[in-house]
């Protein structure tokens, strides 16, 4: 897997939205932070540095990093990386992916309660998949999990 520049990045989307983006939707703190970093992220707003071979000593500029946590050019090895050390863990058996929605009307009351609403969304999905797989009519086997919390923007 490569890192190569995309044709259109999240970035280019967020600088190129991000008045009505900003204008139309609540973001908490984090989210703005999140956003600003990413829009931000190796342009001339973060600063930059000189990036030389040890070699060759040829020099290349660079824009800085955000190194947010959502930035998806920041993380993208550290992705890479764990996508790799998941798979490598994986027993030879089936798999299957599972998702799991919350019901519209109740976007609300979970972004006003992550911590805890997505708490017992992990423990419900979980003991749901594990009661299915245990049961005879079904798989009859003792199953296991990787969950992973993926949202939309609201
Ligand atoms: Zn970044």
């Amino acid at each position: 897997m490569e890192n190569q520049r995309q044709s259109i990045e999240l970035a280019d989307i967020f600088r190129s939205r991000a008045t009505e983006f900003l204008q139309n939707n609540t973001l908490c703190p984090e989210q703005i932070k999140a956003f600003k970093s990413i829009s931000s992220c190796r342009t001339s707003a973060l600063g930059g540095h000189v990036d030389q071979c040890d070699n060759c000593g040829h020099v290349r500029p660079a824009y800085n990093s955000c190194r947010n946590r959502h930035c998806p050019k920041c993380q993208f090895i550290r992705k890479v990386k764990w996508v790799d050390k998941l798979a490598a863990n994986l027993p030879p058996v089936k798999h299957f992916h599972v998702v799991f929605t919350i019901p519209a009307h109740l976007h609300r009351l979970f972004y006003l309660n992550q911590d805890k609403a997505y708490s017992l969304l992990f423990k419900a999905a979980g003991k749901a998949l594990m009661q299915c797989a245990a049961n005879q009519n079904f798989l009859g086997a003792q199953a296991g999990a990787v969950a992973i919390l993926h949202t939309l923007p609201r």
